[in-house]
């Protein structure tokens, strides 16, 4: 493995911004407490992060309950002044994308080049995206029965506070700011406690984008105090929450016993990605490989139950662990690297946990299995095969590089196998056979089927759950729904 490259004057330099933002000002804590952000390549800390919890969620809350004053300049703002704004972030970001992507790597650990190339990309194209929207968002009007005019409007739900996790930090920012911003709501933003730098230096972008006091207040913290603080708030109108299935239970449960405020959640996966004996191997082989090893494993919509057809089973199991045995695992700086470490020491353990369990339960490891270098938070590539649907690797979300490959027979089998687990978050099939994926396109359980790709993601394409993979959408028309609330209006002509 290559030596992770640690300039510690360059990195300082980067990290522009540790503190809260709340009412357009760069805070410290109530509590003056600060928390260790660490650069998960050599277990050093990168920096000493602003500690929020209740009492700042509250504050936070006060300034964003204050944005979102009829009289108050957001909500007499037009809409296309709030999609310039949007716009004016989205460029901002852009300037700033080569700083960002080495600030995003540095944190999470993500290679800096498929920061730059993938999450990048991906986020200023979300807020454009929803830049677009902010002046198209609409009511009707409806002929009822009797002398009145009828018609809708849809307003922004209120204050809302979003949870975001530290495996995509700058997109789950975007997915989330962008939508809610369109529709003209305020936000507190609580950032994951593994990854907050880069969410903290884009709340300075949108200082200098403009927008007005208090419409987005961003806090870093941990999420059993600052999270559950903004679960429960009387005051906040819904939360958004992308993260563990656990931890959703968690704040649907707050909502329910406090305010019920809305409520949507993107949680974990265990996506069935299938391949059929008819299928571009090649094609398959890597595609397979990409959705599963992508972002180091940590994908919520990872393709971490890979079903094989019997008839090439063999060959496909032999090539991609060939294939994971060639993935370069080392500094996430350097231009050739295809994997970082994981996202944090608890995450190290808990994927090297799973592999044990993969071992014991009676599973063939044919590659990878320990740890990478002596430092950092790395995990070779690991491929199992002969993996059976009831082994926990199989079941749980291992949220690492980590590669479970089942065998099937028919059609039919499999797609009950596929569909047997709680989650539902994203599926793909690998076929030739246009028939073969559109049944299973019809019938697996998932928010999200890939056909012959895995992982193309647009802001124009919603996402999100079945079953106990989330409530509602992201992304697309559909995710501006989740931040309007439907007000009928009727006059008596
Ligand atoms: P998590 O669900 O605990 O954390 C996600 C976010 O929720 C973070 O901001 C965290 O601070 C916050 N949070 C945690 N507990 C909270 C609480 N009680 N109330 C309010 N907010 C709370 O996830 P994790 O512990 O970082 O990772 C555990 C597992 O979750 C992973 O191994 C993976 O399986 C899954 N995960 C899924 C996603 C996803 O994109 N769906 C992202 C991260 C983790
Ligand atoms: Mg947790």
């Amino acid at each position: 493995m290559a030596t992770v490259l640690t300039e510690p004057k360059s990195i300082q330099a980067l990290i522009k911004q540790t503190r809260i933002l709340i009412g357009n000002k760069w805070v410290d804590s109530v509590s003056g407490k600060t928390f260790e952000t660490v650069n998960p390549a050599t277990g050093e800390v990168l920096a000493k992060v602003a500690e929020a919890d209740a009492a700042d969620v509250d504050l936070a809350v006060k300034a964003a309950r204050k944005a979102f004053h009829a009289k108050a300049p957001w909500r007499r703002m037009s809409a296309s002044e709030r999609g310039k704004l949007l716009h004016r972030l989205a460029d901002l970001i852009e300037q700033n994308a080569d700083e960002l992507a080495t600030l995003e790597s540095l944190d999470n650990g993500k290679p800096r080049h498929v920061a730059r190339t993938a999450d990048l990309p991906l986020v200023i194209a979300c807020y454009r995206y929803y830049a677009g929207w902010a002046d198209k968002i609409q009511g009707k009007t409806i002929p009822i029965s009797g002398d009145y005019f009828c018609y809708t409007r849809h307003e922004p739900v209120g204050v809302v506070g979003q949870i975001i996790p530290w495996n995509f930090p700058l997109l789950m920012q975007a997915w989330k700011l962008a939508p809610a911003l369109a529709c003209g709501n305020t936000v507190v933003l609580k950032v994951a406690e593994q990854t907050p730098l880069t969410a903290l230096r884009v709340g300075e972008l949108i200082l200098e984008a403009g927008f007005p006091e208090g419409v987005v207040n961003i806090l870093p913290g941990y999420g059993p105090t600052a999270g559950g603080a903004i679960a429960r708030h009387m005051d906040i109108d819904k939360v958004a929450f992308t993260g563990s299935t656990e931890v959703g239970h968690l704040i649907m449960k707050a909502a329910a016993e406090t305010n019920l405020k809305r409520v949507t959640l993107e949680l974990g996966g265990k996506s069935p990605n299938i391949i059929f004996s008819d299928a571009d191997m090649d094609h398959a082989v890597e595609g397979s490989h990409f959705a599963l090893f992508f972002n180091q494993g940590q994908c919520c919509c990872a393709g971490s139950r890979v079903f094989v057809e019997e008839k090439i089973y063999d060959e496909f199991v032999q090539r991609s662990a060939d294939r994971a045995k060639r993935r370069r695992v080392g500094d996430p700086l350097d231009q050739n690297t295809e994997q970082g470490p994981q996202v944090d020491q608890e995450q190290f353990n808990k994927v090297l946990s799973y592999i044990d369990s993969g071992k014991k339960e009676g599973a063939r490891m044919l590659t990878g299995g320990e740890r990478v270098g002596d430092r950092g938070y790395f995990v070779a590539p690991t491929v199992f095969s002969d993996v059976k649907d009831e082994m926990k690797i199989a079941q749980e979300e291992i949220f690492g590089p980590v590669m479970s490959i089942l065998k099937f027979k028919d059609m039919d089998e499999l797609v009950e196998r596929a569909n047997k687990t709680m989650y539902g978050l994203a599926a793909a099939v690998w076929t030739r056979d246009i028939s073969k994926a559109h049944n299973v396109a019809n019938n697996v359980r998932a928010g999200t089927v890939w056909v012959n790709c895995f992982d193309v993601f647009d802001a124009a394409a919603p996402f999100g759950g079945f079953k106990q993979s989330g409530i509602g959408r992201e992304l697309g028309e559909y995710g501006l729904q989740q931040y309007s609330e439907i007000k009928t209006v009727t006059v008596k002509l």
